[in-house]
């Protein structure tokens, strides 16, 4: 159970929101007594001809003229036994003829004493507005500091503290990191026995830095150790240090560490670290908020420097971002360990499947290993969620157990999202998309080192897909060879050659894969200087490592430089391109074929697929290609450019 260490300030925090309920109340309560008065004084109204009449026809005894109306009393008629008051309506006409008509009517007449109901309005208009403002600032310093003015003097940690085993995690719950694992352990160990260490002379670490993508444990591992330790554990996340107010991030650091000591042998867990510990000198100037993040940062610091390693606190702290962090950071006696905590592979996928099939029913045909190997790059947040789409699945089929199909089924649609059925193509539509992926697979199935073809399919899914093409590896891969490259590229455009070669004009469809295309032929030049024409120099620099689908920026170059690098980026998916439409040309009638049982069943895989892929055969340049990238000038003058062609619109 996460114990509370924050109760003083949220009392603060409900007597702030009290006094702005109070105030709110006073508001409304003069706000409606000033209607109320308003209300109470209306009278008759006539209008002022007729009151005109009135006094023509002598029945007026009195009048009281205002700046807003006038109220005037008739004579007691024979009628009725009382005079009756009646009030003109406004606004008065500026009839400076009133005074004499009233004389000539023998009308005894005065000036009407200022309204008295206008003073409360009065003093409305000047205390409301102040109020407001004050209501709204207060209310903004309770929502931006979570504790209202109280915090203006204090910043006390927000950390929860877990006991032992509170957190419900054990090691037992993450699998596929066993390294990690293995130094964390010794951590523990650190904590519980720190004699055994210390007798030595050992110094236990201070600091220990989980790095790694998303999704790959690095919350659940901390989790784990919480529950594993058998030590107080204080868990906080980075961005809470950040706030307002400058020097209340610091306050709250000290105060963490104080309580900390306190409580040693401890653990203290900084998620997120690098939301408080990015690089003093990368962020600019721009926002106050810097200012707080780098006092924050030095109090860390400070701290981290201050307490003698062998009192038994240790500092845990994860990021995906090591690369941003401050370099003070990272020195010896402050987070000096760093444990990568990285994607797992097969057998490690194979492990984290179990943990989490533990929680579903499995049916008999169910086999984790093939699973695993179908799914090499998925991080350890991403088969779990595949665990759970599959049993989603299987519920809505009201399957007794999860299955095989099931699996493959949620595989696809974390691959690829959504089926779309309702997305309803038009004939035209329907057979660019067919060609398309089967040329995209066609190319597939030649290319080295890419994984086999699995399925193609027409059927709309996700966001835009409108068909796609499975290709699944068949085991991890850790590098990507030259020639891989080059033949990834020329399968990404494969379906727009495809186009190019049935239709003659080419469609909107293949913008993701021409984006990726040219994305992986700059990468080939500027980051892995494969090109031999500007060589292995670096044009980007690195600096995301765990962070994909981020671009880094561009080393400065000359405009030389810069221009040799789209030259040769053209080069590579032209070149690409070409062998592309060689091998279509060369398969056409197989592609022709294929297309056509697509366009009938929608869906082709298994063996028909595969018997169909089996009959592609390579034109007789594509193996000099795909190991120089080089094309001869009598193939890169026979594929005439498709200029002047039509654009297929399609949406
Ligand atoms: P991050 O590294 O981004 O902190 P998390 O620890 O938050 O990732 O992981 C999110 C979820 O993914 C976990 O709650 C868990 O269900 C699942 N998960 C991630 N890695 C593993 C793993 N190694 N073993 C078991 N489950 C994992
Ligand atoms: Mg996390
Ligand atoms: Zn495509």
């Amino acid at each position: 159970m996460p114990i509370d260490t924050d109760n003083d300030r949220q009392n603060k925090k409900l007597e702030s929101r009290g006094f702005g309920r109070n105030l709110f109340l006073i508001l409304m309560w003069l706000l409606f007594l000033n209607l109320l008065l308003l209300r109470g004084v209306e009278q008759t109204q006539v209008s002022y001809s007729q009151f005109l009449d009135q006094v023509e026809a002598g029945k007026v005894a009195n009048v009281k003229i205002g700046s807003e109306r006038i109220e005037y009393a008739l004579k007691p008629d024979e009628t009725a036994e009382e005079s009756s008051q009646e009030l003109v309506t406004i606004p008065v006409p500026l009839d400076s003829d009133l005074p004499k008509i009233l004389r000539q009517h023998d009308v005894e007449f005065s000036a009407l004493p200022p309204s008295n109901t206008g003073w409360i309005s009065t003093i409305l208009s000047w205390v409301l507005p102040p109020l407001i403002f004050f209501g709204v600032w207060f209310w903004l310093l309770g929502q931006a500091q979570g504790n209202g003015p109280a915090a203006l003097t204090v910043g006390k940690s927000k950390a929860r503290i877990y006991s032992e085993g509170s957190t419900g995690v054990t090691f037992d719950d993450v699998a596929g990191v066993d390294e990690a694992k293995t130094e964390l352990q010794e951590i523990v160990d650190f904590l519980k026995n720190a004699a055994k260490y210390t007798r030595l002379g050992a110094k236990i670490p201070k600091g220990v830095l989980l790095v790694g993508p998303p999704g790959t444990g690095k919350t659940l591992l901390a989790k784990a150790i919480a529950g594993e330790a058998g030590v107080p554990f204080f868990s906080i996340s980075g961005s809470e240090f950040i706030e307002l107010f400058v020097g209340i991030g610091a306050s709250r650091v000290r105060d963490l560490f104080e309580q900390a000591k306190q409580q040693a042998p401890c653990i203290v867990f900084i998620d997120e670290l690098d939301a408080l510990g990015k690089s003093r000198t990368s962020s600019g100037p721009l926002l106050g908020g810097n200012d707080e993040r780098e006092q924050t940062l030095n109090q860390l610091l400070a701290e981290m420097d201050g307490f003698n390693p062998n009192t038994g606190v240790i500092l845990l702290a994860a990021t995906n971002r090591p690369e941003v962090l401050d370099p003070a950071l990272l020195r010896p006696g402050r987070f000096d360990r760093q444990i990568v905590v990285d994607r797992p592979d097969k057998i490690g996928r194979q492990a984290i499947l179990e943990v989490h099939a533990r929680k579903i029913k499995l049916a008999e045909d169910v086999d984790l290993a093939k699973l695993a190997a179908r799914t090499p790059g998925f991080a350890g947040a991403d088969l779990a969620n595949l665990v759970n789409e599959a049993a989603l699945l299987a519920a809505r089929k009201n399957h007794n157990a999860v299955t095989m199909k099931d699996f493959n089924e949620a595989i696809e649609r974390v691959l690829t999202g959504l089926e779309k059925k309702s997305r309803l193509l038009n004939e035209l539509e329907k057979k660019t998309v067919a060609y398309h992926e089967v040329g995209h697979a066609l190319i597939g199935a030649l290319m080295p080192g890419v994984g086999t073809v699995e399925k193609i399919s027409i059927v709309p899914r996700g966001v835009g897909a409108l068909g796609y093409t499975l290709q699944l590896p068949e085991e991890d891969r850790f590098l990507m060879i030259e020639d891989e490259i080059r033949g990834r590229i020329a399968t990404l455009l494969g379906g727009r050659a495809a186009e190019e070669a049935i239709f003659g004009k080419v469609s909107t469809g293949a913008s993701d894969d021409i984006q990726k295309a040219t994305d992986l032929a700059e990468r080939f030049v500027t980051l892995y200087g494969m090109s031999d024409r500007l060589g292995p120099i670096a044009f980007e620099k690195m600096q995301q490592q765990f962070l994909e689908g981020l671009t880094n920026p561009r080393r400065t170059v000359s405009p030389k430089i810069a221009e040799a690098i789209d030259r040769e980026v053209k080069d590579i998916v032209d070149g690409a391109h070409h062998i592309a439409l060689a091998i279509l040309e060369q398969n056409r009638a197989l592609l022709e074929e294929t297309a056509q049982v697509l366009l009938e069943k929608e869906i082709l895989e298994g063996e028909e697929l595969r018997a169909k892929l089996e009959r592609v055969r390579p034109p007789a340049e594509m193996a000099q290609w795909l190991r120089t990238g080089e094309l001869s000038q009598q193939m890169l003058s026979e594929q005439t450019s498709f200029n002047g062609r039509q654009q297929v619109i399609s949406n």
